[in-house]
């Protein structure tokens, strides 16, 4: 297992304080890893410095070439990765082998070719005499910071835009899923040129404080908590860094009286649950028409609580445990609230399951109302709240009626009612008849608390690089 860190072309061991790395599936130590020294994270950022004069330099097409050769060798090594992060976030190996290397890899294809393919307002003079044309140049060094949800996606999805843009980066994996990140780094340094990538270890109060706060990052991209966002908003106060912030969700899941319940249900199964509701755009708060909600819940009920999880085959699992006991113990609490009212009932899970590791069964949360805390609160867990609602416009100002506004979807058979609902919704994405579904070549952002910039798609490109205005005196 790859345990060190990439500072420049060096490979180093951390000199601060050690951090237990977890197997959710047991609670057990995987290993010990120590976290970088203010020396160390200096050094790294130098390392990227010193990389930005000839990176930045280099052609769209040589770059493209170093991406297409890191999807390769991920794709190459795709057995191999899954199983770290299957280990680390206890993933179902399958979910990881099929549904998420295939999207990494995509992610550093797709950038290889759109870095190739950007375009802009014509050249033209605009003052006599004089050309103007628009550049767009990359930043400087990114600071990259990233969740433990989806360590080795979150990577691609900061990694590719960055680096495709001309920037280097210090990157800093969440100190509670690090291990796919340290693979990485040898892969990287095996490919790209010295210091174009750097990866750090550490936890946020120490190392990603340091990073954030660094005066010579030009940028700092960050997927994680509102409150994390706000500090690196206020950090960034300080020397006025770009910031791109993807700080989670609570997406609202309308159900109309003429949707297609079966295909709705079998939606929320997937997309509510899936990597064990650990997901800033799952299907967790749902309005449901009075019509429909009786035999919606009756329904959803009965496939939720035929998700398989904590088998002994993973093969056999959907889905896998919480990351940690301290966000079990926190979506514990939040379910635990709920049902101490009478209007709401549990109608499946609502309990810890088993006596290793951190798994929490899948729980709906029937009868919600707007004001409570779990149609409020992002809970970060495999819970779904189902709220009725008799008056459409309901609906739709309860679903926007949110601190967030990162995703949502629309369950109709009426394709007219779908996209004017869609217009109304304020998300940086709305599925109409689906839900959860990504791709490489759109968007993914959010609105309000959600935070702003896009990661995928060529809008992630332009979030990383600036807009410059070059004009030639030619008399
Ligand atoms: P977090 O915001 O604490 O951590 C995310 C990343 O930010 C990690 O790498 C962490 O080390 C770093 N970080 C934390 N504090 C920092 C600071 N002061 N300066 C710089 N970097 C810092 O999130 P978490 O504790 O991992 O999870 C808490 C909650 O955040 C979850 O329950 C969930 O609601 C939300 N979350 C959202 C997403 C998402 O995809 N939007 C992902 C993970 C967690």
């Amino acid at each position: 297992m790859d345990t060190q860190m990439l500072i420049g072309s060096r490979f180093e061991a951390g000199t601060e304080t050690e951090e237990r790395v977890l197997n959710p599936k047991t609670g057990e130590t995987v290993l010990n890893l120590p976290e970088a020294s203010l020396g160390q994270i200096d050094a790294a950022v130098d390392a990227a410095e010193k990389a930005f004069t000839s990176w930045s330099q280099t052609t769209p097409s040589q770059r493209s070439a170093y991406l297409l050769k890191i999807a390769d060798a991920i794709e190459r090594d795709a057995e191999g990765f899954a199983a770290l992060e299957a280990l680390n976030c206890g993933k179902p190996i399958n979910a990881v082998l099929n549904d998420e290397i295939p999207a990494i890899v995509d992610c550093y294809r797709f950038f290889a070719g759109a870095v190739r393919n950007l375009h802009g307002p014509v050249a033209g003079e605009y003052l006599p005499g004089h050309t103007s044309m628009i550049r767009r140049d990359p930043i400087g060094i990114v600071g990259s910071i990233a969740p433990w949800n989806y360590p080795l996606m979150m990577m691609a999805w900061k990694l590719a835009p960055a680096i495709s843009g001309g920037n280097t980066v210090v990157f800093k994996p969440s100190e509670q899923t690090p291990l796919t990140a340290l693979k990485m780094a040898k892969l990287l340094a095996d490919i790209l040129p010295e210091g174009v990538v750097n990866v750090i270890l550490g936890r946020g109060e120490s190392v990603g404080n340091a990073l954030i706060n660094h005066p010579k990052i030009g940028m700092v991209s960050i997927t994680g908590d509102v409150a994390t966002g706000k500090k690196v908003l206020q950090a960034a106060a300080k020397t006025v860094k770009r910031t791109h912030l993807e700080l989670g969700g609570k997406a609202p899941v309308i159900v109309f009286d003429d949707a297609d319940i079966d295909a709705v249900v079998s939606g929320i199964r997937t997309f509510g649950y899936y990597n064990a509701g650990q997901d800033c755009t799952a299907a967790c708060r749902i309005y449901a028409d009075a019509k429909v909600y009786d035999n919606f819940v009756a329904d959803l009920t009965s496939a939720v609580s035929s998700i398989k999880f904590n088998l002994a085959d993973d093969t056999d699992n959907e889905i896998g445990p919480l990351i940690s006991k301290r966000q079990r113990d926190r979506v514990e609490s939040f379910v635990t609230r709920a049902a101490e009212h009478k209007h709401m009932e549990i109608t499946t899970g609502g309990k810890i399951s088993g006596e290793r590791g951190f798994f929490y069964a899948p729980t709906i949360v029937a009868g919600a109302t707007q004001d409570d805390e779990i149609v409020r609160r992002e809970v970060f867990g495999p819970v779904v709240s189902v709220t009725r609602f008799t008056n459409p416009d309901d609906a739709v100002s309860w679903a926007n009626d949110s601190d967030y506004g990162l995703a949502s979807s629309v369950w109709t058979k009426d394709i007219s009612r779908g996209m004017q609902t869609a217009a109304r919704l304020q998300y940086g994405c709305t599925w109409i008849n689906t839900h959860f579904m990504l791709v490489n070549e759109m968007p993914h952002g959010g609105l309000k608390q959600s935070g702003y910039g896009k990661d995928m798609s060529v809008y992630a490109i332009e979030d990383y690089t600036a807009v410059r205005h070059v004009m030639i005196n030619h008399g």
